[in-house]
């Protein structure tokens, strides 16, 4: 993880968030590489989830809602997590965590209320001083105006979904739809985590990419079983292999009162293996709280039966931010690479043997990749090269985030788009002046090959735009 840090930080991924002001623990920003990344994740989601469908629409809801909402949603009531303190050393942590890192599991007692297990102590300084664990909400207040009283306070939106089922009725009556079908949403959330952690994994600003398929009572399972699958080869298609996907089927036992089934797709991070995406199928309840709390009908007119009900949902919900960290430890890769042959995976902490030298290359697929070309001209004080690379470069620009690089050698230029990801580089050089023809060089293989300019955007093409 450290490795992949400090790469993250050098090529320009991901920041601390207010770094010159020492940071703010749980934010992050997304550098040049890191926003065209999270934006290729976005789009692909889009594209799969939106764009392909017919039966899929479209929304963009407002960050800060009427308090309302999270009232009928209940995040007012209950969306906190159990926090504990230390009184010795003045750590703070969650109880759930703290049990769990300790091989224990946090007591429920009878009247609901949590109390630690015997033997709990403070990670950090060993004391067994800790407070009782207490509920902690993990919404962000603010104030709508200038007046700053109970009347004007709102919150962030924890989760992008109950925008959804808010306008459900009003989708409904524009967008021409009928059962079965959904609305998809992408964007930021917000929760006031007690302990951000793991690098981006879990953060206090988030992106959220969330799907409610609105299904008939009873069709359930079968539609919940139906998006699992797709989420799957969803995730094959931006390259994360099926082997470091697990999925976790929730028990009878650990599932929400009103949900009928929960899976949750888990990657194998480095950290541990742990949730990108959790695909549920949650019944009415949503709904029938909306329609129960703002007194608007939320049901659906089936034409064909002349019946109306509440459509049931069932929600595929995935996190932009720890997908795009999940795509950046699975594309990491220290490699020796000869002078002729293939590369062989590096050895941790040792040298390149002789005649072999290390590269460090993050393998994304090329549809999720930051950069998808980049183009050099062999020499940059060869006006000609010059003109003839920039021709090439804007016209690919057009199609793809391109990078122009004329600095260095050829080899060294390799190796600088290796670390970004970048699939493609191309080289015009002198040949190039004569018969139109310019190499190609495959980030994986390192394999190079002369197409002919005029190839060049079909080519290509084919090699980044089919998944
Ligand atoms: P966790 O148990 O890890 O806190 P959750 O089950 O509460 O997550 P959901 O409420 O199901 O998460 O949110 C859906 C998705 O939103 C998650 O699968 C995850 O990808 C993303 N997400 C949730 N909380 C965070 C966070 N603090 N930072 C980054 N992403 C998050």
């Amino acid at each position: 993880m450290d490795d992949l840090a400090s790469l993250c930080k050098r090529r320009g991924f991901i920041f601390q968030s207010s770094e010159i002001y020492g940071g703010l623990n749980g934010f992050w920003d997304y550098g040049p590489l890191g926003c065209e990344l999270k934006r290729n994740v976005r789009n692909a989601w889009w594209q799969d989830m939106v764009q392909t469908r017919e039966d899929v629409v479209g929304l963009d809801c407002s960050i800060i809602m009427h308090p309302r909402v999270w009232e009928a949603s209940g995040h007012i009531g209950g969306f906190a997590d159990p926090m504990v303190d230390c009184r010795a050393c003045k750590k703070r942590y969650r109880a759930d965590q703290l049990c769990e890192e300790q091989g224990q599991a946090l007591i429920k007692r009878e009247d609901g209320s949590l109390a630690l297990p015997e033997g709990i102590v403070c990670t950090a300084c060993k004391s067994k001083e800790l407070t009782e664990p207490r509920a902690f909400n993990l919404m962000f207040k603010t104030f709508v105006g200038p007046v700053e009283d109970a009347s004007a306070v709102a919150y962030l939106r924890p989760e992008t979904a109950q925008g959804i089922f808010a306008q459900f009725g009003n989708v409904l009556a524009t967008a021409r739809q009928k059962i079965p079908f959904g609305i998809a949403q992408i964007g930021k959330a917000f929760r006031n985590e007690i302990n951000p952690r793991n690098y981006t994994f879990r953060s206090r600003e988030f992106e959220q990419m969330e799907l409610e398929f609105f299904v008939k009572p009873g069709a359930d399972a079968e539609w919940h079983a139906y998006w699992v699958a797709e989420r799957l080869k969803w995730y094959a298609s931006i390259g994360l292999p099926a082997a470091s996907l697990t999925q976790y089927v929730y028990t009878q036992k650990e599932l929400a009162h009103y949900a009928s089934a929960c899976t949750d797709i888990m990657y194998a991070f480095p950290f541990g293996v742990q949730e990108l995406e959790g695909i549920a199928a949650r019944g009415d309840f949503d709904l029938s709280r909306h329609q129960q709390f703002s007194g608007k009908s939320m049901e659906y007119f089936d034409p064909e039966t002349n019946e109306k009900f509440l459509p049931h949902v069932i929600e595929p919900s995935g996190g932009v931010d720890r997908i795009a960290l999940a795509l950046l430890c699975n594309a990491y890769a220290e490699e020796w690479v000869p002078k002729q042959g293939p590369a062989i995976p590096a050895e941790r902490g040792k040298q390149a043997p002789e005649g072999y030298e290390a590269r460090t290359v993050m393998r994304f697929a090329p549809r999720i990749a930051p950069i998808k070309v980049a183009v050099f001209p062999l020499l940059k004080n060869k006006p000609e090269l010059v003109a003839r690379a920039r021709a090439i470069f804007g016209q690919l620009q057009r199609h793809w985030i391109c990078f122009y690089d004329t600095a260095g050698a050829i080899g060294r230029r390799y190796r600088r788009q290796d670390e970004a990801g970048t699939p493609f580089c191309l080289t015009i050089d002198f040949q190039t002046l004569e018969d139109g023809t310019l190499t190609l060089r495959h980030r994986d293989s390192m394999q190079q090959e002369r197409i002919h300019e005029k190839e060049l955007l079909a080519h290509l093409s084919g090699l980044i735009d089919a998944w």
